[in-house]
This record gives structure tokens, sequence and C-alpha cells, in this order.
């Protein structure tokens, strides 16, 4: 064996990951046929994407190298690509037709309004969560959150009200006809957690918690994907890759910003990720400048800048007296900031042409 065809073996063997194949433009309905019975011999699925000037198709089903010996010469194969991405069903690549999520009533994706997702950092009391859900339904807001199950950075906080306290969004939930959202921590909370919600958020510090998130895959309710605060954009589309490999696509990412050198906000808002995450994955994504930022005067500023990034909605905290929160009192908008902010969004909504809707 010479050293370059130990080579081209050597590469052809140990390569992981998606593969997808290029059809030919002028490949025929026999041709694609015959290449989908080949992925089916291998012991793998084979998903056909037609697109506009050729049909490609997906191989699902590897968790490991794909020998594609057998596929690479049939008839009106152009070329196989052995993608070196660490997720395929959140890639466009994958999956070209946009995402919509539908959380109660609410669609959340391209070409669908923005939404505005408002409320405390934590529950904290009935009075708490009944005042400003009632607030920022009035305001406009289409979901309504609140942590119960709080993951705080020391032990010697708040820890949320947990079964309480998601009781507690629930019945503001019911009160309003808001939708909520609030996060769960860990696998075994799930089932209580999705008896209740109608979004189940995963925040950023658990955003590589693989059990968690393939317990969330199981389910069927939708799921609030945060990013992490040192993840990079593919290690937070491979964490949704989980959610997805276990059934539930119904996935909405979300910017929280990220960890930089710079200290004089929270974190650092990474915008340039909203149409970045839009180009290689189809799942909706939102943005949160309250924890982005950590500072009430920016939220309703990043609110608007992600807006126009293309974000498909914005998370923002709001609380009756942010002076007295027993969480992110600082970052929190009072009613009337948000009242402010809701105003502005219904403009920039109205100039990004997504006009009003009748409630
Ligand atoms: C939150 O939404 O209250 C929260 C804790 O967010 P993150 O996980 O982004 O810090
Ligand atoms: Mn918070």
């Amino acid at each position: 064996m010479t050293l370059l065809s130990f080579g081209q073996r050597f590469h052809q063997t140990f390569r992981e990951g998606p593969v997808l194949i290029v059809m030919h433009h002028k490949a025929g309905s026999k041709q694609i046929e015959a290449v989908v019975k080949a992925v089916a011999v291998l012991g793998l699925t084979a998903a056909p994407i037609p697109g506009s000037e050729r049909t490609a198709i997906g191989v699902l089903g590897n968790k490991g190298y794909v020998d594609d010996s057998t596929i690479r010469d049939l008839p009106g194969v152009q070329e196989v690509i052995h993608v070196s991405k660490p997720y395929k069903l959140v890639s466009r690549d994958f999956h070209p037709r946009n995402t919509v999520v539908r959380v109660g009533d609410v669609e959340i994706g391209e070409g669908r309004c923005p939404v505005v997702v408002a409320g405390p950092c934590a529950v904290e009391s009935e009075e708490q969560i009944v005042k400003t859900a009632k607030a920022v339904k009035k305001a406009g807001a289409l979901l309504l959150r609140g942590g119960a199950f709080k993951p705080r950075t020391g032990p010697h906080t708040f820890q949320g009200l947990r079964e309480e306290g998601l009781l507690l969004l629930a019945k503001a939930g019911r009160m309003t006809g808001l939708p909520i959202v609030t996060e769960v921590m860990s696998p075994d909370t799930v089932g209580l957690v999705a008896e209740h919600a109608d979004l189940l958020q995963v925040g950023a510090r658990n955003m590589q918690n693989f059990d968690l998130l393939r317990e969330l895959g199981r389910i069927r309710k939708p799921v609030l994907l945060k990013r992490g605060m040192s993840a990079t954009l593919e290690e937070f589309l491979a964490a949704a890759e989980y959610i997805l490999d276990e059934g539930n696509h119904n996935v909405i990412l979300c910017e929280r910003g990220i960890r930089t050198f710079e200290t004089a906000t929270r974190n650092t808002l990474d915008l340039s990720v909203v149409p970045l995450a839009k180009e290689l994955s189809h799942l909706p994504i939102m943005v949160d400048p309250s924890h982005a930022t950590g500072k009430r005067s920016l939220v309703s500023p990043m609110a608007k800048a992600a807006l126009v990034a293309g974000a498909h909605g914005v998370l923002v905290e709001v609380h009756p007296e942010p002076e007295k929160a027993l969480s992110d009192g600082p970052q929190s908008l009072t009613f009337a900031g948000f009242e402010r902010l809701m105003e502005e969004v219904r403009r920039l909504n109205a100039f990004l042409g997504f006009p009003e809707k009748a409630t």
C-alpha cells in the first residue's frame, strides 16, 4: 500500500459525524431512490432534502463514521460531504425550512411577529407574580416568565420557591391567559415542570447538562435553551442537538450574553450570533437583554437592537419593586419602564414589517 492510498483509507475510515449526499442537478428520482436504498443497506436512514437546484440526502442514525464507498460512485451522486459539525438535526443543511415553535397559542420563529416574554427573575409571592403578570399582559407581553427553581451562583442567596413558585406562576398564567416559561434545573424535575409550564427553560449554567437535555428531548413541550456563558455557537447548537436527537424538535435558542474581559456589563451581548445562528440553523432564536447587560438602562436599547438583528423575540425581567427584588433587581424593569419599552417595540415591529395583531 502506498503512503497516499493509506492516507486516503485512513481518511475515509475515520471520518465521524453527519453525512450529506449531494446529488447531481440532473439526477432523477430513480437515482435518488437507489441512493436511499444503499444508505438503508448500511443500516442508516436517508432523508432526501429537495432543493431548488438539486436534491441533497441527509444520512441519519449514524453514531460513528459512515463508510461511503458503496454510495459515492452511484449514478447521480455528485459529492458525499462528511460534515465536521457536531450537529445535524439542528443544521440548515439537513433541514432548510425554518422551524416555528408554538407555545400555547403563540407562534415563535421566522416570519412571525417577534414576541416579548416578560416577568420577574424569580417568583417571590402570589401578590408579586399576579401583579406582574397583569401589568406585563396589559403592556403587551405574550408570555409570562418567572423562576421557581433558581440556579444561583452561591447557596446563601434566595434559591427560589421551587414547586410552590411553579404553582403560583401557573396560577398567574391562568389568570391572565399568558403561557408561562420557567427554568428546569435537573432531569428529575422535568416531569413536574412540564406538567405546569408551557415552555421549559434551560439556563445558561445548564446548557451542557446532557442528561437534562436528553430528558427534555423526551417530552412534548417546547424548550428554551439559553446559551452557556462560555459556550461557542457550535457548542450551543450541539447542545440543542441533544434535545432534537431524542425526538423533541421544538427548541428555541436564546442568546443571553457571554463572558468576556469586559466587566462594565454583566455579560457581553453577542448580537452577531443572531443572524449567524439563523444561517446555520432552522431553529428560532431569542435574546435576553436583561442577563446580557445586568443593567436596567441597557435593557431597552439592547432589546431593540436584538429585534433589528432579526431575533424572533426578547426575554425581559420586570419587577413591581426592583429595589426589593430577591434576585436580579438591578436589571429588572419597572412596570412603567416596561410599558415604555413595549411602545417602542410596537413601533419597531411595524417598521420591520410586522403589523400589530388584533387582540
Ligand atoms: C434567568 O433567566 O433567570 C436566568 C437565570 O438566566 P441565565 O440562565 O441566562 O443566567
Ligand atoms: Mn434573572
